[in-house]
């Protein structure tokens, strides 16, 4: 079978997953690059009352990762956009490597995942071969 196990109904939801996270992490971008003012870090838990070691290190700590948080944020954008654009074309739960449909129950805990987990492992070993560049 070259087309996707998936009915409308289930494309649907995986549509509105998909805009929900979508949402999210164009939010997340968003404050870290507006975020100026209140450096708020809700989900790292740093204590509120640190002490008066290193501030400068601890800003720049702080900064590196902002941004490391940032690109991830971006880069799960990218997922979600071209996931979203698979939906459109009629592609989603595919494989992009080899083309079989992704297993449902992969989709459902990442619903931008482009590839199986056997091809995704495949991606992520030859990468990690290559190495360098991220
Ligand atoms: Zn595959």
């Amino acid at each position: 079978m070259s087309t996707t196990e998936l009915d409308a109904a289930a494309l649907e939801q995986f549509r509105l997953m998909l805009l929900e996270m979508r949402r999210a992490a164009a939010a997340a971008v968003d404050a870290r690059l507006h975020g100026h003012g209140e450096h708020r870090h809700d989900e790292a838990g740093l204590p509120l009352h640190k002490e008066e070691t290193d501030d400068d290190a601890a800003a720049e700590t702080q900064r590196q990762a902002d941004v490391t948080h940032l690109a991830r944020s971006a880069t799960a954008l990218h997922e979600i956009d071209s996931a979203l654009a698979r939906l459109d074309q009629g592609d989603y739960g595919l494989c992009i490597d080899c083309e079989e449909p992704i297993d449902l129950r992969r989709l459902q805990a990442h619903p931008a995942a482009l590839r199986c987990a056997r091809c995704q492992q495949d991606f992520e070993t030859q990468r990690s071969r290559v190495g360098g560049r991220g």
